[in-house]
């Protein structure tokens, strides 16, 4: 018999095939408050052209649509691999109170690493806001 948080992640994981159906990475996300879910969401930018088309983003936006409020406090969020750095701040602005995933994500949970990495002395950067300057 499955537990609740394997129940939840065996539905994640099916919307996580829908991705896949449709050509998209296979992600999937449902968030959960009071033992009931309020949204289920997966991978879509592809298909969206919309580059912060996530599952969790996506599952976010619904939630929040359907509670009329942006902050989602009391609420569990289950996504098949570990959340990208936008994804993890969107759920921290959301007050999402417990995260779980399933798979962790070597190559995408350091995307922030990666950004960090081009903001370093010497890099690129808007007229005025050069590192390394004196002001
Ligand atoms: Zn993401």
């Amino acid at each position: 018999m499955d537990t609740p948080d394997q129940a939840y992640m065996r539905r994640a994981i099916q919307l996580a095939r829908q991705a896949e159906a449709a050509g998209e990475v296979p992600v999937g996300a449902l968030i959960v408050r009071h033992g009931e879910v309020i949204a289920e969401g997966f991978n879509r930018p592809i298909s969206t052209h919309d580059p912060t088309a996530h599952a969790e983003m996506i599952a976010l936006r619904a939630a929040a649509a359907r509670s009329d409020s942006y902050r989602l406090p009391g609420t569990t969020l289950y996504v098949t691999l570990e959340p990208c750095a936008m994804c993890a701040g969107a759920m921290v602005h959301a007050r999402v109170e417990r995260p779980v995933y399933a798979a962790a994500d070597p190559v995408r949970a350091r995307g922030g690493q990666r950004l960090q990495c081009r903001a370093e002395p010497g890099a690129q950067s808007p007229p005025g806001r050069r590192r390394g300057s004196a002001r």
